[in-house]
């Protein structure tokens, strides 16, 4: 007998359970909604390994200590003290006190952060967190919006789209995506360093892209190396020693001795942004909404700054009795979001466009950024860029 579609119905439907839609659902469960998540990927203890590692600033690491599950996080993450980018002449670097935390942000692998956001979604009543079930479909209409997945659906009066960067839900709310790839890639995997990180986020600008390690517990640390989309492809096909070899040789002194200590993933690269982050019945977030380049780590901290500026969207729109999928209820989550997206990802944009330019361009770059590094205020500042405290704060990321 085959069995029949069940529809779910809830307060908030979730397309996408990667960090932000996990995140989103675990805050909202504890506001009080019922809520309905669906994603196409197993649950992460049989999913297939990411080789990503997360820069969480520690503005936005609030968010999960708000949501109580840093104690879970912290013995599974690496704190970041120091952060120094190079160029060619020099280089500007800051320090946890110059914006007065213990820590900028801490470094924590894609699927230790998903193993620990799952569990806490997975106790949550209020929660129906469907993994493995594939969204064939969106839509919009009143009184709810409705995913139908192959055995059924889930209704809501809200569909939050979390779905990543090819989103199905930004695509059937017909929000234009815009922007453009960039012809390069950026291979990520995991090294064992040969002297101690002591907490220090390394930047280099090499002449095809940054190189990035990142500090992770045990002397480890995740590699971003960005190429060319053919080189980069190339290089991860390469076996263990080849690469080691091609590191030594690109790296220098900036990573001596690296040993390659996990699997190398390729990720494309490219800047987009949505037209707007709502509409009708819908709102996106994280990946849906916005994709920058890696290179300062930014682009999972907008989508936790997203989940946290809606939570407080959809509770004032609830508390003031309003319908929270109407498109006059969610429209200041656009104007919250959207020009703090627009300016990270100008910024993320500029970097990855003079440091890739010709030499006179790099030196000249290289050059202001050490002198901006000598001043202080300066330093300040970018510290708190970094820390993911500046502008306005939503409630979860109070301090
Ligand atoms: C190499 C690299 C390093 C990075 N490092 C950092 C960093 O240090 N710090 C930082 O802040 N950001 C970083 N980022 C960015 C970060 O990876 C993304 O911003 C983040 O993964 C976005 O999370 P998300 O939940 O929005 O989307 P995703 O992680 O893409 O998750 C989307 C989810 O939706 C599901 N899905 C999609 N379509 C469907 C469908 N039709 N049906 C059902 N489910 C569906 C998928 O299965 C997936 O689980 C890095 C990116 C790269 C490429």
């Amino acid at each position: 007998m085959t069995a029949q579609p069940v529809t779910h119905r809830a307060d908030v439907a979730i397309a996408g359970g990667g960090p932000v839609g996990l995140t989103l659902a675990l805050a909202l469960a504890r506001r009080g909604y019922e809520v309905a998540l669906a994603d196409g990927a197993p649950p992460p203890d049989k999913a297939k390994p990411d080789t990503r590692a997360y820069f969480i600033a520690h503005g936005c690491w609030r968010i999960f200590r708000a949501l109580g599950i840093e104690d879970q996080l912290l013995p599974l993450a690496e704190p970041v003290t120091e952060v120094e980018a190079e160029g060619r002449v020099g280089g500007i670097s800051f320090i946890a006190e110059e914006c007065s935390e213990p820590a900028l942000g801490y470094m924590i692998e894609a699927g230790a952060l998903a193993s620990v956001l799952y569990k806490a979604v997975s106790a949550e009543a209020s929660v129906k967190l469907i993994s493995g079930a594939h969204i064939l479909s969106a839509s919009f209409d009143d009184p709810c919006g409705v995913l139908t997945l192959a055995d059924g659906a889930i209704a809501a009066p809200l569909v939050v789209g979390c779905d990543g960067r090819n989103s199905l839900v930004r695509r059937s709310a017909g929000l234009r995506f815009e922007g453009h790839d960039y012809e390069a890639a950026a291979i990520s995997t995991t090294v064992k360093l040969a002297r101690p990180h002591n907490g220090a986020a390394r930047q280099i600008f090499l002449p095809h892209g940054p190189m990035a390690v990142l500090p992770l517990p045990d002397d480890h640390a995740n590699l971003i190396w960005t190429e060319s989309a053919l080189v980069a492809r190339a290089l991860a096909e390469l076996d263990e020693r080849g690469f080691e070899l091609e590191l030594a040789k690109k790296a220098g002194n900036f990573l001596a001795d690296a040993k390659l200590a996990g699997p190398r993933v390729t990720f494309p690269i490219g800047l987009y942004i949505a037209e707007r982050f709502d509409a009708h019945r819908v709102a996106l977030a994280g990946d849906a909404a916005h994709v920058i380049h890696p290179l300062a780590g930014q682009g999972l901290n907008l989508g936790l700054k997203d989940v946290a500026a809606l939570v407080d969207v959809i509770a004032e729109a609830g508390h003031a009795g309003l319908d929270i999928g109407a498109a006059s209820a969610l429209a200041p989550y656009t104007a919250w979001r959207r020009a703090d997206v627009a300016a990270t990802a100008a910024a993320m944009e500029g970097f990855a466009r003079t440091f890739t330019s010709a030499l006179p361009v790099r030196l000249a770059a290289g050059a202001a950024m050490a002198v901006a590094g000598m001043i202080p205020p300066v330093r300040k500042l970018f510290a708190r860029e970094a820390g993911g405290d500046l502008g306005e704060l939503p409630s979860l990321m109070a301090r």
